[in-house]
């Protein structure tokens, strides 16, 4: 699914079942949909996705070193560069689809996106997440559309 594309074609017509941050009212995804933009973000990056589903290995080396010493060592440089590169792209990338992704109060139904937790949310004493703007409960990611909408 391109939740990219559907978060801006949504900009005049709502899609009912599309969350949203309760505090900043910006369109959030679910964590299935933070998870699928994990795998697409591997695919274009070469690498895998973790087993916990948070993160992306890539690869330690991106090319395989041929040819003379002088141009192995050659190639380990720039393939060292590009791999650099890469993970910072790979950073950025993975920073911008978590921020992305919206939990959803287990006592009041809310939801909030990730950046409005992190920045501006109480920690909750008993789930050590973050607790709910409106009514301090506890917040977690969730896999469908808000009920009830
Ligand atoms: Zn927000
Ligand atoms: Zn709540």
């Amino acid at each position: 699914m391109d939740w990219l594309g559907r978060l801006k074609g949504r900009s005049h017509s709502a899609t009912p079942t599309a969350p949203v941050c309760g505090r900043c009212g910006s369109g959030v995804i679910t964590n299935l949909e933070r998870i699928e933009g994990l795998h697409r973000i591997a695919k274009e990056l070469g690498g895998t996705v973790d087993e916990k589903k948070t993160g992306v290995n890539l690869p330690s080396r991106l090319a395989n070193v041929k040819g003379s010493l002088l141009d192995a060592a050659e190639q380990m440089k720039t393939s060292a560069e590009r791999t650099a590169a890469r993970s910072e792209e790979l950073k950025q990338k993975l920073k911008e689809n978590a921020s992305r992704c919206g939990f959803r109060c287990k006592e009041c139904g809310k939801v909030y996106c990730m950046t409005c937790l992190s920045n501006y949310a109480q920690p909750h004493p008993v789930s050590r997440g973050k607790a709910c703007f409106a009514c301090g409960g506890s917040l977690a990611a969730f896999d469908g559309p808000t009920a009830g909408s």
